[in-house]
């Protein structure tokens, strides 16, 4: 017999549902009007009861061989192999110059990299800020997403990524069938900027460096670039994202995409689906199931 779960459980799983229906993935879990009953008579499927079969289709997901394991625990390799997309052309600056490579500091971790940003004082953003927001995840992850700076919550908080536009990247995260703690997430910039503005160049331009230093250490396998300001930075371009949104860039010899802020799509739900289609392409590099009948 069904149970009944909380009204509360039912709202979220809801919400949640709605999230994936925004993305465009409407044909992997049952349809959510009638569904036969184990007797055979017609039974309304909640929209939560439907997101129960999203669940259990999700557990068929294959894992990623290794996204959050260290390099010592890594499974062999199974059958499927991922098409590796190849690099676009590059319409920024790509590849890592003679400085960058010189700029890794070999024996480097993040720890040090911590250490070394200490109680930093080095721009205005320091004045302002409650709480540095240096980074949060897993150090060896496969795959980094770089946002732009904290905002209240973050600050408050100490963590990247806590408050609604953090909810969101989550469930991002977790349609990709990872965790938040397999990844890592970080920002350009490690303080808040007042009333959540942009950062500005000299504050990019003194805090970067610790990023590149966070990326350097970690070496992940991909680099998400969430928003203008990442992706700017990282490219070193002042081209707007629209004209490289979703193509494969480098950063210092490592595959690099970028795609909307998911504060930008709070307010515009619609490219919900657009970031769907990048993610599904980090995806396939990563070794992660893109399930066929997702609408892209
Ligand atoms: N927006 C960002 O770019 N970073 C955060 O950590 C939170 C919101």
């Amino acid at each position: 017999m069904a149970e009944r779960i909380s009204e509360s459980l039912e709202k979220k799983l809801s919400s949640r549902l709605g999230f994936y229906e925004d993305l465009g993935m409407r044909l992997f879990y049952r349809a959510r009007g009638a569904v036969a009953a184990p007797h055979g008579e017609p039974q309304v499927e909640t929209s939560a009861t439907a997101h129960f079969s999203t669940i259990e289709l999700q557990k068929e997901v294959t894992l990623p061989k290794s996204a959050g394991r260290p390099a010592s625990q890594k499974t062999a390799p199974v059958a499927m192999q991922p098409v590796i997309p190849k690099i676009a052309a590059l319409p920024v600056v790509a590849g890592p110059s003679l400085f960058e490579a010189v700029d890794k500091i070999v024996g480097d971790t993040l720890l040090k990299v911590r250490e070394d940003l200490g109680e930093c004082t080095r721009c205005k953003l320091h004045s302002t800020r409650h709480t540095i927001v240096f980074g949060d995840g897993n150090p060896k992850a496969e795959l980094v997403f770089v946002g732009e700076g904290p905002g209240a919550d973050e600050d408050a908080q100490g963590l990247p990524f806590v408050g609604r536009a953090g909810k969101l990247l989550t469930q991002m995260i977790e349609a990709m069938g990872l965790r938040r703690e397999d990844v890592y997430i970080c920002n350009v910039v490690k303080c808040r900027p007042p009333e959540n503005r942009q950062p500005e160049e000299d504050e990019v331009k003194t805090c970067s460096p610790f990023l590149f230093r966070q990326i350097d250490v970690i070496a992940p396998k991909v680099i998400v670039c969430l928003g203008a300001v990442a992706a700017k930075t990282l490219l070193q371009t002042n081209r707007g994202i629209s004209q490289f949104r979703g193509e494969w860039l480098e950063f210092r010899g490592r595959k690099l995409l970028a795609t909307y802020h998911p504060a930008y799509l709070l307010r515009n739900p619609p490219a919900k689906s657009e970031v769907w289609k990048d993610l599904q392409k980090v995806m396939a590099v990563l070794g992660l199931e893109v399930k066929k009948g997702k609408s892209s």
